[in-house]
């Protein structure tokens, strides 16, 4: 799509522990590794748990709800990409990307959903979206019967 998920996908491919992470994407999963020490979970994947120093790690499948942690972009082309920081719920924060929305209405703290694109060389890429729920709902008319004047 462009350079910027050029160098997110080069940088979390150049190690092959990461591949559990790709397959789970391929089918629409969000996998994070998860100490089994601890219990605490971590990103970017590593052969060890960061948190404590110790493993093993486990793979295993992330809710894909996330917070907006940070992000930037450039204002005067929306059409670019917007990269961000997000805060998962299970507690690491990942660099992505945001769809749905130009740069300016992002607010932090928004409730996020992980959505996937699909990338030319067969990978799917995980990006940010605002959840369904989040999204203006059609408002029923209210006190449309009875009013009369
Ligand atoms: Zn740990």
């Amino acid at each position: 799509m462009d350079t910027l998920i050029d160098m997110h996908r080069q940088a979390v491919l150049a190690h092959p522990s990461s591949q559990p992470f790709w397959d789970g994407a391929r089918q629409g999963r969000l996998m994070l590794p998860r100490c089994l020490a601890c219990g605490r979970c971590h990103w970017y994947p590593r052969a060890f748990c960061p948190l404590c120093q110790q493993g093993p790690v486990r793979w295993e499948d992330a809710s894909g709800r996330a917070r907006l942690h940070a992000c930037t972009g450039l204002l005067r082309d929306p059409s670019r990409t917007v990269m961000a920081f997000v805060e998962l719920e299970e507690g690491p924060l990942m660099l992505t990307h945001l769809v749905g929305r130009e740069l300016a209405d992002w607010r932090i703290g928004d409730a996020l959903q992980v959505a996937f694109r699909a990338l030319e060389t067969g990978l799917h890429l995980p990006v940010f979206q605002a959840p369904a729920a989040a999204l203006p709902a059609a408002q029923p008319a209210q006190g449309a019967s009875g009013s009369s004047s």
